[in-house]
């Protein structure tokens, strides 16, 4: 190990570095130019790899991120490590900039975190290009790809940028990254020049990831809310779901369970981050806009009511849970089939997607031999109905499930076989929502024709 690095980690109180960090900062130490694209899963120690070489060099390293929640986050690290941060984003005033451009010439600044829309202004340019820069850092560089087509054109505009800075060291980071996207950085941000890729897996160990069958999100997510340890993060699509089920939650469970979305002004964001962040027991619902808000240790579970767009997506939010290293679940609800379906290790599907080789799976429902089992009180009800008395039409299942027994059939000892009103304390919707899965998810059959026409049939389990 180089002596500079070795004297700044006795300075910083580090006794240790991870393999892939050691090999970054010495890459930049090493090199007058470097580009580096880094692919760290969250929770690694990122910041360290631009921070301790940042010390050690003489220009300031530019840092750019996408959220103005991250350059904050990013600021309050910096101020710890005694590093000199000056921050340019929009909505500063005039005297604010210039005592950015005033500390810069006063060649004081070690850090200068901003974001791609404000470097493309023509001013921030012309003054940055009066600053010798040392390293140009991009973190969260998924978005290069992810919104550089649509709504942040600026990410595509970042290559240029650094260009005309003449930046001499770049360093992409990610959490996860597919060989796409890493070609796609390779030709917007180094402009086609090469580039040294350090891969750290993206399997993070602790994560424990389960599918749960449900029939209705709207019984099983209390459920499993109160089952599972907190605080925890449940990801939704939309904001208007984010509301509904924060809502729904919230009456089901009485525990303390908030929302957010990038709909919510900028007061109301922070004040639930802030909440959030202290919480030892909250439940947050959130959309992806919250994905890279916080930097919140402890979230113990993560939810998703469904599947993310891509593997990226998935790793990312559910890479949310378990950052203190601690044993943490991600769990995805998926609708339950009668048919079992054939299951692969939920790491080793979700790796693959990295061109990661099947790696020792520490926990997952296939590996457990728990997968598809069906909804935990299902199956030993619908056995039994079946020999039930005599043979049930629908209407007479949906009254059995829901504890109802019409006049005519007192005499039939169906009050008496178990798991009749199973659905006694479920209001109309979810049993609306639980016949419905019933049925459409296979779990019970009427016959269509025949002498036993609309009588139940035996049953697939
Ligand atoms: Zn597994």
């Amino acid at each position: 190990m180089d002596e500079r690095l070795e004297a700044a980690l006795k300075t910083w109180g580090i006794s240790y570095l991870f393999p892939y960090q050691e090999l970054v900062i010495q890459g930049l130490l090493d090199r007058e130019a470097v580009r580096q694209a880094v692919i760290l899963p969250t929770g690694a120690g990122k910041s360290l790899c631009f921070q301790l070489p940042a010390a050690l060099f003489e220009n300031p390293t530019l840092v750019v991120y996408p959220l103005r929640s991250l350059t904050a986050d990013q600021k309050r690290r910096s101020d710890q490590a005694g590093l000199t941060t000056v921050i340019l984003q929009g909505g500063q005033t005039k005297p604010q900039r210039q005592q950015v451009w005033d500390k810069l010439a006063a060649g004081k600044v070690k850090l200068i975190l901003s974001n791609p829309e404000t470097l493309a202004q023509p001013k921030v340019l012309r003054e940055l290009q009066k600053v010798a820069l040392s390293h140009a850092v991009i973190d969260e560089a998924h978005c290069v790809e992810l919104w550089g087509n649509s709504f942040r054109p600026g990410y595509r505009e970042l290559g240029s940028v650094l260009k005309k800075l003449e930046v001499p060291r770049i360093t992409a980071f990610t959490a996860t990254a597919t060989s796409r996207i890493v070609e796609d950085w390779a030709q917007s941000l180094f402009g086609g020049e090469a580039f040294s890729l350090i891969r750290a897996t993206a399997d993070r160990p602790n994560l424990d990831f389960v599918h749960e069958p449900y029939l209705s999100l709207r019984r099983s997510l209390p459920r499993a809310v109160l089952r599972e340890a907190r605080p925890a993060l449940v990801f939704c699509r939309s904001r208007e779901q984010v509301r509904r089920w924060a809502h729904h939650l919230h009456r089901e469970t009485a525990l303390d369970v908030r929302f957010y979305h990038a709909g919510l002004t900028r007061e109301e964001k922070t004040g639930i981050e802030q909440w959030f962040f202290q919480s030892q027991d909250g439940v947050l619902l959130a959309t992806n806009a919250y994905g890279m808000g916080v930097d919140k240790s402890g979230i113990r579970t993560v939810f998703h009511l469904e599947e993310a767009p891509g593997p990226e997506d998935y790793l990312q939010e559910a890479g949310r849970a378990g950052r203190d290293g601690n044993p943490a679940r991600a769990i995805l609800f998926v609708r339950a089939k009668a048919k079992k379906a054939v299951c692969t290790c939920r790491r080793a599907t979700l790796l693959s997607a990295f061109g990661e080789e099947a790696p020792a799976c520490s926990g997952c429902d296939v590996c457990r031999g728990q997968d598809s089992v069906p909804p935990p009180d299902l199956s030993p009800v619908l056995r039994r109905l079946e020999k039930a008395v005599h043979r049930l039409d629908r209407e007479e299942v949906r009254s059995f499930l829901a504890g109802r027994i019409p006049p005519a059939l007192w005499e039939s000892g169906l009050p008496q076989v178990p798991g009749w009103g199973l659905w006694k304390d479920e209001d109309d919707l979810t049993v609306r929502e639980l016949w419905k899965a019933l049925e459409e998810g296979e779990w019970l059959k009427f016959h269509e024709r025949g002498l036993w026409k609309g009588l139940l049939k035996p049953l697939p389990v």
